[in-house]
């Protein structure tokens, strides 16, 4: 298993595949392994991340360890946290924000890494493109919807907005956000942990 891990990573840096339509030249940014009990999917690496090489190295990033409970060990650990946004290199930025994940990328990638990861794990559907991709329609159409609905299904993925400055105006119009959702959010990533550490 081990050298099936190395080999997908190594195919995985070396991707160009979209390469003709990435502002800069392709550096993915994605960590697993055969390990992580938590998957946390999302949209595409900022300029930020894309300069540091480090996914989530910013506000967004810090945002969502905050929601999750979790500090920056185990969210960069990937035998603890694989992180797989939709598309794994920085877009670029359009007049309205980032570009949206290359539609390339998820279905050439996600697939062949989703088959190392362990069969128990949390997933964390974060921002509109994930939950589009990994959410059945009839959870909903809107994100209030989607979030709470997808909490109530037992085991399955668990939906987030985006953690950029946009949310935060958009938690003070729902409180439920931070009193419902987020302590059960944190519940269930301290069990995924815990279950991850006892396997170390
Ligand atoms: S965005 Fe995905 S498909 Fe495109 S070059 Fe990067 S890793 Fe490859």
């Amino acid at each position: 298993m081990a050298d099936q891990v190395d080999d997908l990573r190594r195919a995985v840096a070396a991707c160009r595949l979209c390469a003709a339509h990435l502002p800069n030249p392709p550096r993915p940014l994605a960590a697993f392994s055969s390990r992580a009990r938590i998957v946390i999917t999302s949209q595409a690496p900022g300029r930020l991340s894309h300069e540091s090489g480090v996914p989530w190295d910013d506000p967004s990033g810090r945002r969502l360890r905050d929601w999750l409970g979790i500090d920056e060990g185990d969210f960069y650990d990937p035998q603890k946290v694989a992180l797989l946004p939709m598309g794994f290199c920085y877009p670029g930025t359009g007049s309205s924000g980032d570009n949206p994940p290359r539609r390339e990328c998820a279905p050439q990638w996600h697939g062949r890494i989703e088959e190392i990861l362990p069969r128990e794990r949390l997933t964390l559907l974060v921002g509109t493109y994930a939950h589009k991709s990994g959410l059945p329609r009839e959870l909903g159409t809107t994100l209030e919807p989607r979030i709470r609905n997808a909490l109530a299904v037992p085991d399955g993925p668990i939906a987030l907005p985006h953690p950029s400055w946009r949310v935060v105006g958009w938690m003070k119009r729902n409180p439920w956000f931070a009193d419902d959702v987020l302590p059960v959010v944190r519940e269930r990533v301290a069990h995924a942990l815990a279950a991850a550490g006892s396997e170390h």
